[in-house]
């Protein structure tokens, strides 16, 4: 699932790209996609891309006239960039933004969804009213590139950090991936409540946060360039290395399994020791 690094670094080399493009023609094969039918999409049709930025996890396209794409990816979602139609039988399509550019005569710029479920989706708007979507609205400060000085405020409520750092209207821009790295780069229990941290805990989660969230750009940086991987190569330490021994201290990597994710942590760096991997006994864990 695309966290903030990765529609940081897909937002800044569209960006690159695109900037100044003119859209040709749009089309929406992912009906469900388009959660917006006034303006209609074709109200793009002829105008320029001025920006594409990041707000939490979601993509914000700008347009000249006034108008602007919010994009949210969900847990399958990639905004990417080729210099090929799509075919009509991609079933992967859900919105084609066709670009009028005479060296790239077939560029799109395509949102596309991988699995059976159909879940990402576009809302277009006048740009002023973006920041009053529900979404945006509620989004809480930003992670990176400063996480909030009042961050320790912020998770003071009876509820697992792993929850809560993923919580956007907390923060924004965490999710499964680097959450993992992140308490571990912190050596801090996923299950330790919010407001049981200690001022050095909460300062070594909020340069954690920092550090990881950076690293992890840097890495993306040296080895992203058009047209992003479908894939892209996280920079993981624990995360989906469960099993694997910790590269800080040569512990075993343990996990939990949930109904849709696996959490990772080292036991021995972050839970003294202990080791649970049933979800119900990890509440008692902190
Ligand atoms: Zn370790």
């Amino acid at each position: 699932m695309p966290e903030l690094p990765e529609v940081e670094i897909t937002a800044r080399r569209l960006d690159a790209a695109l900037r100044g493009a003119t859209i040709e023609s749009t089309l929406a094969p992912g009906i469900n996609a388009l959660k917006t039918f006034d303006p209609p999409l074709s109200a793009l049709e002829g105008s320029a891309i001025t920006s594409i930025h990041r707000r939490g996890k979601q993509f914000v396209i700008e347009f000249g006239g006034g108008l602007a794409l919010l994009v949210h990816l969900m847990s399958a979602g990639r905004l990417q960039l080729y210099d090929k139609r799509a075919g009509p039988r991609d079933r992967t399509s859900r919105l084609l933004l066709r670009i009028a550019d005479p060296d790239h005569p077939l560029r799109e710029l395509r949102l596309r969804e991988f699995g059976t479920k159909q879940a990402a989706w576009v809302k277009l708007l006048p740009a002023d009213a973006v920041d009053d979507e529900e979404l945006i609205a509620t989004l809480g400060p930003e992670a990176w590139p400063q996480p909030p000085d009042d961050l320790r405020a912020r998770l003071k409520a009876p509820r697992p950090l792993h929850t809560m750092l993923r919580d956007q209207r907390v923060i924004a821009g965490i999710g499964r991936s680097w959450v993992d790295e992140i308490l571990w780069t912190a050596r801090l229990s996923p299950f330790k409540r919010g407001d049981d941290l200690s001022d050095e805990e909460a300062l070594a989660l909020r340069e954690a946060i920092a550090t990881v969230l950076d690293g992890a750009i840097e890495h993306y940086e040296r080895v992203i360039a058009l047209p992003i991987p479908d894939k892209l190569p996280l920079p993981l330490q624990v995360h989906r290395k469960g099993g694997e021994l910790c590269p800080r201290c040569g512990a075993t990597i343990e996990q939990v399994h949930y109904e849709d994710y696996v959490m990772c942590y080292c036991p021995a760096e972050q839970t003294q020791g202990k080791v649970l991997k049933d979800r119900r006994l990890s509440r008692l864990l902190k």
